[in-house]
């Protein structure tokens, strides 16, 4: 063995730099966040090769005093703590005084500094770990950073590095995330000296969608919460909004970008059964929290942070998020309806990939104006006869009204014959509702039918259902499109939920004959775990010796919820049984998971299936149970349940009023 000896400061700092500087991007989020500790208005930066070529850095802060240029280079310098105290209260994003002496010790760095009351600037450069002499310089005010050739002299790191593309995602990426917590900054981003951004200083709103982009902006639900001092600021996509890039995930604790796994979680299950499993998340959320409640001297790239009550911290997240999405209501907002483009490339492969499509002319459901004096809900009735029945049909006789009206409108739109409509002159250019109702009247006085729309509900009246797919409505904005099926698995869904949390059971009821149930070893391992639950959730079994390795023989289901009690219990518990494999067990939100799971899985195995006739009262009766029930815009997996084609689409679609 050799002998002990001190490193040199130089490799100490390359050494650390193999920590802090891991790529371009942890140079330029260095670089950023001293800029904003400078509290800049304006900040430029310009990358070349992703950032390996060079990184340029200009801010017009608080600059460097000639005097202390040698310093800001040196590690464990800093101008931002002085004590331990500090250090548990600190306000600024950098607090170690080592990231300009990391990014220099590997790569070619000039800094030149002019602070505010300063009459010039001064500059230096440091090499391979030697400072050169400062000389003068001109700059305005502030501070400038070239970073060029980085990992020049670290061949080894070199050979790690991505391509120039990924690289410089890895720099955008960065770039955004302060651009987003730093609003009151106007901030540009120019790669290979092509604008990428030129951010304005601009409100938080603002700057969330110059980030996070249009389709995000227009959807995105608004969340404001506070316990005790915290408080929780930021936004939430709409579960069946349009896709947002798949980084679009930013936490913010006290402005500083955080990635805890917790959080993600609280944010994970607040989306449990609302978001498309191919969907990824997307939001920007702020938490602001007393410095003493976190702990932000974890790691050196500062990304990860520790609560001192995370449990609570995970619980307040997670109630509010939940609470914001159980408000996607189908109908709530025509305006957060996705873009039909979107629709018309889904139905047309809907219809191209679709195996059960068979078109047969005379299978088409005749759209005539039903007498709703006949009101057919038995199918309806049914379904929902075992849980609030009493309810259901109130809402069915109540809105019957409407619907009769609705229906009179029909059969005089009908009767009507094309040449007295004003249809054809008016609504050429039109593309709302008022003017559109000209099509149901002779003149345009506000006539008893326009009384009856003004009463019209969200989603309107069904017309029709489409290869009993799809349900057909007429709204004042447009035609709504309903996937029955998603839809009518999402109603009960939350009828379970809430029956459940309402008496902590569910309405259940004996077989009359018991249902053998064939499970495969795996299968019945799984149900050994999760029978408690299940016969919490009103199923019996006979013959369930749980400590058996195989199934016994004569095992079977003797009593079951009454939703599903008609249904092929054998089927179903092996789909549950499946679910449940996929969800961890024994945390609180774990059972609360599981236990919503099987709720999902027997809500889908009841619901309408396709090609399940419907009449237009059966129909109109699914349209009201969505507009009344929580997070109905989208079914149990996070697929939309509706969408609004509107006029201006419509119109578009015929090239109307072009
Ligand atoms: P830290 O940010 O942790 O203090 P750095 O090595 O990043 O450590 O910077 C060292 C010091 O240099 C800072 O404390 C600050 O005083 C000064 N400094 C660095 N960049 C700037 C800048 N853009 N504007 C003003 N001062 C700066
Ligand atoms: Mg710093």
């Amino acid at each position: 063995m050799r002998s002990i000896q001190r490193l040199p400061d130089h490799l100490i700092n390359q050494i650390a730099a193999g920590e802090v500087i891991d790529r371009p991007a942890s140079a330029l989020k260095e670089l950023l966040e001293n800029s904003i500790d400078a509290d800049a208005r304006h900040i430029a930066v310009a990358l070349e090769a992703g950032g390996v070529r060079l990184i340029l850095v200009e801010d017009d802060g608080s600059g460097i005093a000639a005097e202390e240029l040698e310093l800001a280079l040196d590690r464990h310098a800093t101008s931002k703590i002085r004590t331990l105290d500090e250090l548990e209260h600190v306000q600024t994003l950098g607090f170690r005084g080592e990231g300009l002496a990391s990014i220099a010790s590997v790569s070619r760095l000039t800094l030149s500094s002019r602070p505010r009351d300063a009459d010039m600037a001064w500059q230096i450069r440091a090499e391979d770990g030697k400072l050169l002499p400062k000389t003068p310089c001109s700059y305005p005010q502030g501070t400038r950073v070239e970073v060029a050739e980085l990992y020049f002299n670290v061949p080894a790191r070199r050979k790690f590095l991505k391509s120039t593309q990924t690289e410089y995602a890895h720099c955008l990426h960065i770039f955004q995330r302060i651009a987003l917590s730093n609003p009151q900054v106007a901030l540009r981003l120019t790669h290979n000296q092509k604008t990428i951004f030129n951010l304005p200083a601009q409100s938080m709103q603002a700057r969330m969608h110059a980030i996070l982009g249009e389709s995000f902006a227009h959807h995105a639900l608004n969340i404001d919460a506070n316990l005790q001092d915290w408080t929780l600021n930021g936004w939430i996509a709409h579960p069946s909004a349009g896709s947002v890039s798949k980084d679009a995930m930013y936490f913010f604790v006290n402005g500083r970008f955080v990635r805890d796994r917790a959080i993600t979680h609280a944010i994970r299950q607040a989306y449990r059964d609302v978001l498309h499993h191919e969907r990824s998340l997307a939001y920007a959320l702020f938490l602001s929290m007393p410095p003493d409640d976190v702990d932000i001297n974890v790691h050196p790239s500062k990304t990860e942070v520790r609560f001192k009550d995370s449990q609570n911290i995970f619980r307040f997240i997670f109630h509010h998020l939940r609470e914001q999405l159980a408000q996607t209501i189908a109908g709530a907002s025509l305006a957060t309806s996705a873009n039909s483009s979107d629709l018309a490339a889904k139905s047309s492969e809907n219809l191209k990939t679709s195996s059960h499509f068979t078109f047969s002319g005379g299978q088409f459901p005749k759209p005539t104006p039903q007498n709703a004096g006949e009101l057919g809900l038995n199918f309806y009735d049914k379904q929902f006869g075992t849980l609030t029945k009493r309810e259901t049909s109130a809402n069915i006789a109540e809105h019957a009204d409407v619907f009769a009206e609705n229906a009179a409108i029909q059969t005089q739109t009908q009767n009507c014959p094309p040449e007295n409509l004003s249809f054809a002159k008016n609504s050429a250019k039109s593309n709302n509702f008022a003017k559109n109702t000209a099509i149901f009247s002779k003149n345009n006085e506000k006539s008893a039918q326009q009384a009856v729309f003004d009463e019209v509900p969200p989603l309107g009246f069904a017309l029709a259902q489409l290869h009993g797919i799809y349900i057909l409505a007429q709204a004042p904005q447009g035609l709504i499109v309903v996937d029955m099926h998603a839809a009518h698995e999402r109603i009960l869904y939350e009828r379970l939920k809430t029956s459940l949390a309402q008496r902590q059971a569910l309405p259940a009821q004996h077989l009359l004959l018991p249902q053998r149930c064939q499970l495969s070893p795996s299968q019945w391992a799984h149900f050994c775990v999760h029978a408690p639950l299940l016969e919490s959730l009103g199923f019996s079994f006979e013959n369930k010796d749980l400590n058996s390795e195989t199934m016994p023989e004569n095992f079977a289901i003797t009593r079951a919820p009454s939703l599903i009690a008609h249904e092929a219990l054998d089927d179903l518990l092996q789909r549950i049984l499946a679910h449940c494999a996929d969800i961890g067990e024994g945390a609180d939100d774990e059972i609360a998971a599981q236990q919503d799971a099987i709720l999902a899985t027997m809500a889908c195995h009841r619901a309408v299936r396709a090609h399940h006739r419907l009449s237009l009262p059966e129909m109109n009766a699914i349209l009201r149970d969505m507009e009344k029930t929580e997070r109905s815009a989208q079914c149990n997996h996070g697929r939309p349940t509706w969408r609004l084609l509107d006029f201006a689409e419509l119109d578009a679609l015929f090239l109307r009023g072009k």
